[in-house]
């Protein structure tokens, strides 16, 4: 006797899983950006936000759901049947800043990555300059949206940032750089302002 073993998703332990997450991409050097997300390659940065976001593969950011299905028909798509009865579907910028924004990804990618590498802090203009975008507005847009979600708890920023105290406003960078221990979930990591950006 004996009942049916439930189907089971099998779940890697934690510290597997963490290994599966490719580092955040504040602890890049510009020349690792770069390798990582060539310009006009949207796909390999859906590849990374998925990896950082849903390391054990997509949950629906409205009920939390696991078992949520790939359609097959639309990439970067899923559906949830558990929170609609119609099927809620979602792609994998649901949810986080980069939602509805006609910028390419790689752009909101590499402005983050400029804001929180570069030692002084970066002025919207010296974005838009860089950057080449089209107006200065677009600049200080995105940098905006950006700051506002370091600040948030939440996962606004779809997990490319790990989000402390240290990366607010770019200050207090240093400031717990002697107290190691306390900090302990953030010692390894290499904070923002200590990484140049070399190329
Ligand atoms: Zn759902």
């Amino acid at each position: 006797m004996g009942y049916a073993a439930p189907i089971s998703r099998e779940r890697p332990p934690m510290a597997t899983r963490s290994k599966r997450r490719p580092q955040p991409v504040h602890q890049m050097s510009s020349a690792e950006f770069d390798a990582r997300f060539p310009i006009g390659d949207e796909d390999a940065c859906k590849t990374y936000l998925k990896a950082r976001r849903w390391p054990d593969g997509a949950v629906c950011p409205r009920c939390g759901n696991p078992n949520v299905y790939d359609l097959k028909t639309r990439k970067w798509h899923w559906q949830c049947e558990q929170c609609a009865p119609d099927g809620y579907r979602f792609s994998i910028l649901v949810g986080t800043i980069f939602e509805n924004t006609n910028k390419p990804l790689r752009d909101w990618f590499k402005v983050t990555h400029l804001m929180l590498t570069s030692k002084k802090g970066i002025s919207a203009r010296q974005l838009w300059r860089y950057m080449g975008f089209g107006s200065l507005k677009t600049a200080w847009f995105m940098a905006h949206r950006i700051r506002t979600a370091l600040i948030e708890p939440e996962t606004k920023l779809g997990g490319i940032v790990e989000v402390d105290e240290t990366y607010i406003g770019g200050k207090s960078i240093n400031k717990h750089g002697g107290k190691t221990g306390i900090h302990g979930g953030t010692r390894g990591k290499t904070p923002i302002g200590r990484r140049s950006l070399r190329s």
